[in-house]
C-alpha cells in the first residue's frame, strides 16, 4: 500500500548547520525523500547556511554525497536527485557574525512559507533568532525549528525559551522531539483515541503497570566527551521517554489540535510525584578493550550514567496505584524501543489453579519492526481439557499494511508539519520547562548522594539494581531481545 501524499505549500527553508551531521544524515535525506514522493512542490527552495566557505555547487556536492551515504541506492533516481539538488542554495554565515545575512535575505521570497531550521548547538539559538528578526529576514509568519538538547536543566531551558521568545511567538517555535514523529507513537494515539476498546480499561483499576524501554546496542563512542556532560536522564528521560509517558497517561484531548494535545501532556508531567531515591537506578557499562564507558568518555572518575531505570507515579484519579517503569541505556543486548501496558489479572479464575495465568498485555513497538501486539489468553487447541495459553494478536505494520508501505522517517514527517504550520507533534515551552522541573530534583538528588553508577556488562540488560527495582514489586522487565 502506498501512502497518500498531500503536497505542502511552496516554501523557503533555511537550514543553519547544513554541513553538520544531523543535516547530512537526517534533514537533507528526509527532504529528498519527500521531494521524491511529490510532497514538496516545484518552486520550493532549500538554503544551507554554515560557516564553511562553500558556493552553491560545493554545497550540492556535499548533499549528493550525503544522499549517497545515507539513503539506499534504489532510492537515488538520477533525475530526481538532480532536480532536488537544483532546489538548493548556500550562504556562508557565522551565527555570531555580520557577514552573509544580506545574501540570506536575498533568497527570501514574498508569499512563501518561511522556515528556519536551527541544526546547530543550542548556544547559537539566541544569536540566530536575534539576527533573523532584527534584519527582517523572519516575519510574523516565519517558523523556527530547534533541536535537542533544549537546555541542561530548568534554568538553562528557561533562558533558552526567554531568548527565543524575545524574537518569536510561541506559535512560531517548533521544538523537535523526533520520537513524536515516529509512526507508532502516533498510532498509539490512534489506538487510544480512535477505538472504544481500550479507553474503559485505561486506568489504574485495570492496568497493573506500564514499562517503557529504549535500549541501544551502541556505546557513546566518539561522542563520549559530550555525552559525559549529559547522561541518560538528560539525554533520553527528560525528553523522549517523558513524551512517551505523557501519550500513554494523558486524558483524551477534545481534538487533535496542538494546544489541546499539549495541555493534556503538560497535566501529566505536573502530576508526576517526585522520585524517591530507592526508585532510581543508574548504571555504566564497564568492559574491556575500549568497550568501557569511562574510557570512551575519557574520564576515569565519571559519575555520568549510560543507563537508568526508574519507577514513576502519576498522581491523579486515573493512575493512582499504577507505576510507570522507565528504562534506557547504551551498550545493551539489543536495540529496541517499546512500551508495554500490562493489564491486571481477572479477579477470579473459573479454570482452576492448574492453569497458568498470563496477564493481558499491549505491546507497542517503536523499533525495530514498528507495530503492536496484544497478548490474550486462549484455549490451547486439541484434546486434554481446558488448557490455557497466551498468544499475541500481532500487528506488524509492514505485514498488516503491505510490504511496500513507505513509512516516512520521523524527521520527514516533522519537517513537513513545520511547513504545514502544525505544532501538534512539537513540544511547547511550558512542557519542556515542566519536564526539567521534574528532572532537576532527580539530578540534584544524585549529586547530593554522590553515588557512583552501578557497573553493567556491555551487551547485557543493564545493572542488577534495575532487576531488583522490579523484583521488589513482584514484577519483571520484559526481555530485551
Ligand atoms: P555538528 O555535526 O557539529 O554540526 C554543527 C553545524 O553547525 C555544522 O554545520 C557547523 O558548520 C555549524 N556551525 C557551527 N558553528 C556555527 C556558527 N557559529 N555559525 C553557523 N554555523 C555554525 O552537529 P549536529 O550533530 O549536526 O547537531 C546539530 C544540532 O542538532 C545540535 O544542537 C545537536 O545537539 C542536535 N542534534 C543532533 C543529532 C544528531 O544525530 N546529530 C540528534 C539530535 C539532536 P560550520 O562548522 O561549517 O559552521
Amino acid at each position: 500500500m502506498v501512502a497518500r501524499v498531500i503536497p505542502v505549500d511552496c516554501f523557503d527553508l533555511v537550514i543553519f548547520g547544513a554541513t553538520g551531521d544531523l543535516a547530512r544524515r537526517k534533514i537533507l535525506p528526509g527532504l529528498y525523500r519527500r521531494w521524491k514522493e511529490g510532497q514538496i512542490p516545484e518552486g520550493s527552495q532549500i538554503v544551507g547556511a554554515a560557516r564553511s566557505d562553500l558556493d552553491a555547487d560545493g554545497f550540492r556536492e556535499l548533499v549528493r554525497a550525503a544522499l549517497e551515504e545515507f539513503l539506499p541506492k534504489a532510492e537515488l533516481l538520477p533525475e530526481t536527485v538532480a532536480s532536488f539538488l537544483g532546489m538548493l542554495g548556500y550562504v556562508t554565515i557565522d551565527a555570531r557574525g555580520d557577514a552573509g545575512w544580506p545574501e540570506l535575505a536575498g533568497f527570501m521570497r514574498a508569499g512563501m512559507v518561511r522556515a528556519f531550521y536551527f541544526s546547530v548547538a543550542p548556544a547559537l539559538f539566541g544569536d540566530l533568532a536575534q539576527r533573523l528578526k532584527e534584519r527582517g529576514i523572519a516575519d510574523r509568519d516565519s517558523r523556527i525549528v530547534v533541536e535537542k538538547p533544549f537546555g541542561k536543566n530548568l534554568s538553562t531551558a528557561r533562558r533558552l525559551n526567554e531568548s527565543l521568545a524575545s524574537y518569536f511567538h510561541e506559535d512560531q517555535i517548533y521544538r523537535i522531539d523526533h520520537y513524536l514523529g515516529k509512526e507508532t507513537v502516533q498510532n498509539l494515539m490512534a489506538v487510544r483515541f480512535a477505538n472504544i476498546l481500550f479507553e474503559p480499561l485505561w486506568n489504574a483499576q485495570y492496568i497493573d503497570h506500564v514499562q517503557i524501554t529504549v535500549a541501544e546496542t551502541v556505546g557513546v563512542g566518539g561522542r563520549g566527551e559530550y555525552y559525559d556532560t549529559s547522561g541518560a536522564i538528560r539525554d533520553m528521560v527528560q525528553n523522549h521517554m517523558m513524551q512517551l509517558l505523557c501519550l500513554i497517561a494523558m486524558e483524551p484531548p477534545n481534538c487533535f489540535e496542538p494546544d489541546a494535545m499539549r495541555d493534556e501532556k503538560l497535566k501529566v508531567i505536573r502530576a508526576l510525584d517526585p522520585l524517591a531515591p530507592a526508585e532510581v537506578v543508574r548504571g555504566q557499562y564497564r568492559g574491556k578493550d575500549g568497550d568501557d564507558y569511562l574510557t570512551e568518555a575519557g574520564n576515569p572518575d565519571s559519575r555520568t550514567e549510560s543507563f537508568v531505570a526508574m519507577k514513576l507515579h502519576v498522581s491523579n484519579w486515573r493512575w493512582k496505584g499504577t507505576p510507570f517503569y522507565l528504562r534506557t541505556g547504551k551498550r545493551l543486548r539489543a536495540r529496541t524501543s517499546e512500551i508495554s501496558v500490562t493489564f491486571k489479572e481477572p479477579p477470579h479464575s473459573i479454570f482452576g489453579e492448574s492453569n497458568q495465568w498470563r496477564a493481558n498485555m499491549l505491546v507497542i513497538r517503536l523499533q525495530p519492526d514498528e507495530g503492536m501486539d496484544l497478548r490474550v489468553m486462549i484455549k490451547e487447541p486439541g484434546p486434554g481439557g481446558m488448557r490455557l495459553k497466551d498468544v499475541a494478536l500481532d500487528m506488524s505494520f509492514a505485514e498488516a499494511l503491505g510490504d511496500d508501505l513507505d513509512i516516512p522517517d520521523a524527521y520527514e514527517r516533522l519537517i513537513m508539519d513545520v511547513i504545514r504550520g502544525n505544532q501538534t507533534l512539537f513540544m511547547r515551552g511550558d512542557e519542556v520547562e515542566a519536564a526539567w522541573g521534574w528532572v532537576d530534583p532527580v539530578l540534584e538528588m544524585m549529586d547530593e548522594r554522590g553515588d557512583v553508577p552501578e557497573p553493567y556488562e556491555p551487551g547485557s540488560t543493564g545493572p542488577e539494581g534495575s532487576m531488583m527495582l522490579m523484583h521488589r514489586d513482584g514484577r519483571r522487565w520484559r526481555e530485551i531481545k
